[in-house]
């Protein structure tokens, strides 16, 4: 009797140690300028994190496109407070302080991810170049570092000179693992069809520490082009995604499941909360929309003959 109480104990501590969910991770997404629907997108990133439950999201808003330094003064957030720092940011040059404060951020430990034209952001700010390895537009070119894509598994870095950063029309389009043993890919299909979004393509940058997770074959340069990626930044991670242009391409269950694997894995180098791939994970030939109440509210454009100059 004594012993059965006993193994009826340990059982019940073995399952509530099994069930006791490991702490929400702290991000702060920042948002407020974007040559992107950014206040169309920001719910959706938020519901994105939030429902893996992994997350606890506070967004800062920053202030408007041309504003003084007065109101920027107003703008501080303490990158400390969390464990990841999530952007959905193109637009003006954060204040010194703050730069400098991100800097320390990111390279004592934090974790940082860009979405999509966060990439497009801060051309001539060296720092966050490095920190996100290659980005598109904003002045870059060769002088920015060399165009990263994949061949035949093989990462190349071109230096003939261009401009950085294309895309042409949106459209569907498949994502290729590149790297089926990282946490944010392990698990999930080699190839699957992503909702209607841009494609980016002969992004430049430092392009350091770099590792190339996922690809997509640009109708514009023909080569595999970079949709994830991971980066070390000092002591500190960087997840990239280049996905994500409108809410309809972020309503997508694989950007889901791959934003919410990139922030914890740049939070803690793990992706604990997030490992269990979606029983309606797209699969190679069917792409798999989330339903949110009131999305999307952006209308794709009309397919268009030629390559956009737009980003
Ligand atoms: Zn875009």
């Amino acid at each position: 009797m004594i012993r059965l109480s006993f193994s009826l104990l340990a059982l019940l501590v073995a399952v509530s140690l099994a069930r006791s969910p490991l702490p929400p991770l702290r991000v702060l997404l920042i948002t407020g300028q974007n040559n992107h629907k950014w206040e169309i997108t920001t719910p959706v990133l938020k519901h994105a994190l939030e429902s893996s439950d992994a997350f606890t999201i506070t967004v800062s808003t920053t202030p408007a496109k041309g504003a003084d330094p007065a109101t920027w003064q107003t703008w501080h957030p303490n990158f400390a407070d969390y464990d990841v720092v999530v952007s959905n940011y193109n637009g003006d040059l954060w204040p010194d302080s703050v730069r400098a404060a991100f800097e320390a951020y990111v390279s004592g430990g934090g974790g940082f991810v860009s979405v999509h034209a966060a990439n497009n952001s801060f051309g001539d700010w060296p720092e966050y170049n490095r920190m996100i390895g290659v980005g598109g537009w904003g002045g870059r070119d060769e002088k920015s570092g060399p165009w990263l894509y994949v061949k035949d598994g093989k990462l190349y870095r071109d230096t003939t000179p261009g401009k950085g950063g294309a895309h042409g029309p949106q459209h569907e389009f498949a994502i290729e693992i590149q790297q089926p043993d990282h946490p944010i890919t392990r698990g999930l299909p080699p190839r699957w069809l992503h909702t209607r979004d841009e494609l980016y393509s002969s992004l430049r940058g430092p392009a350091e520490n770099i590792e190339i997770l996922a690809t997509a074959t640009s109708d514009l340069t023909h080569q595999h082009e970079p949709n994830l990626m991971v980066l070390q930044y000092g002591k500190g991670r960087v997840f990239h995604t280049t996905l994500g242009h409108a809410d309809y391409s972020m309503l997508c269950r694989g950007f889901y499941e791959t934003l919410q694997r990139g922030t914890e894995w740049a939070a803690t180098g793990e992706c604990q909360r997030t490992a269990e791939v979606p029983a309606d994970f797209p699969t190679a030939d069917q792409a798999s929309p989330v339903a949110l109440a009131g999305h999307p509210q952006q209308v794709p454009p009309s397919p268009k003959p030629a390559a956009s100059a737009t980003k």
